[in-house]
């Protein structure tokens, strides 16, 4: 038997700042045959080391069989914490597979003094309450979304994506394509130079993109904060890389 064919089989769904630390955790140790899969959302991708395949499996089902047909023998979740649906997909095909499945989420971001934010569920909250709190937005909740904001015709946005985003969008903006991370004299330039009033973010945790939340205090600007969907009910749930670890070598 080979070395391959003997080392656990791990496959990542990534996307995230934590996937990728865990295939290069991972990667060199001969335990481990390791697997990031992408979504193909952004153009060009940073490529972690191990293998990578890129694009959508076909819903729970076709999870399954591509875990089935390529011997994968242990699941990780490292999807952002708003990749609601593929979380979703994974319990499915670890339910259809039998193959143990564990969630990596960043740990979610939490007010401190000074801060002003409103926690909403989502975008379509998001876009109810912003017209009340400001009316110069610096919106940070990425391009695939940007439609629910479409019909506020009284706000400006400021919109920062990897990648430019699709139509409809709000008739007054201005689209700033950059990815993360971004230091904080970054962000205090952004919302002194466009007068920004109030930012809008998903609570997508970790450092590379906190520092607008730094900024947003000094500012004394609130904050609109969308809220995580929950991960699927039965499914583990860790923060940290090396827990996925340990998980793996405890199986
Ligand atoms: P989503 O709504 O949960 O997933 C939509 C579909 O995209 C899934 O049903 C699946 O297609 C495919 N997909 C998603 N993640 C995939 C992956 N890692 N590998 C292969 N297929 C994947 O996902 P999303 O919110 O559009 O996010 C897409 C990707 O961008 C994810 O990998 C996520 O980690 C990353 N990301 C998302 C956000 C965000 O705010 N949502 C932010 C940063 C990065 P099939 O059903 O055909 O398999």
């Amino acid at each position: 038997m080979s070395a391959d064919a003997a080392a656990a089989h791990v496959l990542i769904l990534g996307g995230t700042t934590e996937a990728r630390r865990l295939a290069e955790a991972l990667a060199g140790d001969p335990s481990y045959r390791v697997t990031t899969s992408l979504a193909g959302r952004v153009a060009s991708p940073a490529l972690p080391p191990g293998e990578t395949r890129i694009g959508g499996f076909g819903g729970p089902a076709g999870l399954a069989a591509w875990i089935g047909s390529h011997g994968v023998t242990h699941l990780v979740d490292a999807t952002h914490p708003f990749a609601e649906r593929m979380s979703f997909n994974a319990a499915g095909a670890a339910a259809l597979t039998g193959v143990p499945l564990l969630a990596l989420r960043r740990p979610g971001w939490t007010p401190g003094p000074g801060d002003d934010w409103t926690f909403v569920d989502c975008l379509e909250e998001a876009a109810e309450r912003l017209p009340g709190l400001g009316s110069r937005a610096f919106l940070t909740t990425g391009r695939m979304g940007l439609h629910t904001f479409a019909h506020l015709t009284g706000t400006w946005f400021l919109v920062r994506s990897v990648d430019p985003p699709a139509t409809p969008v709000p008739p007054h903006l201005e689209v700033l394509l950059a990815r993360g991370p971004f230091t904080l004299d970054d962000e205090r330039e952004l919302i002194a130079r466009y007068r920004i009033d109030v930012l809008v973010t998903k609570d997508s945790g970790g450092s590379a993109t906190a520092p607008k939340l730094t900024a947003a205090r000094e500012a004394g600007i609130p904050v609109l904060v969308v809220r995580r969907p929950p991960v699927p009910a039965g499914v583990a749930q860790t923060d940290s890389v090396e827990a996925v670890g340990r998980w793996l070598r405890e199986r």
